[in-house]
């Protein structure tokens, strides 16, 4: 082995305990999710369902980072799951709705609020229009094959928990397809 190897094999051995250069300024900095109420959430992008750390203080969330308890993802996120934090902090996002009437040959913006309570109404009288107690033959079925369900794959197994329930157990609707299966 020569001199020149020996030195840097020595130097190799030494790295890592030479003290951090960190400067006062930095050492006095302080994290932005320190003291904040922390809450647990999921990723809203798709199935897979990774878990989130949600930190926030009256009211303003502060970060949104992966969960490392999550037995799913294990504090990771992809890169959509780690942008989360501008899904809600973000003056580009879009709280209307574009709506054209009937017949109209031009589109109106519209509250998210209102386009909500629309299609809660038009739901409500199809079923209505649509619902069956008695079959010809006095079978009672309750169901209504008048609306059909499709979901996406950003639904994880709670929301399609909820969709079914509310959608044919509430409503007895029948077709209740979904993307994914996780
Ligand atoms: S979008 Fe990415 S971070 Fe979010 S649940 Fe899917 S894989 Fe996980």
């Amino acid at each position: 082995m020569t001199r020149t190897s020996r030195r840097l094999l020595r130097r190799l051995a030494t790295l890592g305990s030479d003290p951090q250069p960190i400067s006062p300024r930095t050492a006095a900095m302080r994290p932005r999710t320190e003291g904040a109420e922390l809450t647990l959430s999921v990723c809203p992008y798709c199935a897979v369902g990774c878990s989130q750390r949600v930190y926030h203080r009256g009211g303003e969330i502060l970060s949104i980072e992966g969960n490392p308890e999550s037995p799913i993802s294990a504090g990771h996120l992809c890169p959509k799951g780690a942008a989360t934090y501008q899904l809600h902090v973000n003056p580009h996002r879009i709280t209307s709705v574009l709506y054209r009437a009937p017949y109209s040959d031009r589109w109106e913006q519209r509250p998210l609020g209102w386009a909500m309570e629309r299609v809660a109404q038009l739901i409500r009288t199809t079923r209505d229009r649509g619902f069956v107690e008695r079959t010809e033959s006095g079978e009672r079925v309750n169901h209504c094959l008048t609306i059909a369900s499709l979901g996406g794959a950003t639904l994880d197994n709670e929301e399609n928990y909820l969709i079914k329930k509310l959608l044919t157990g509430g409503l007895g609707i029948i077709p209740i397809e979904n993307q994914a299966r996780i």
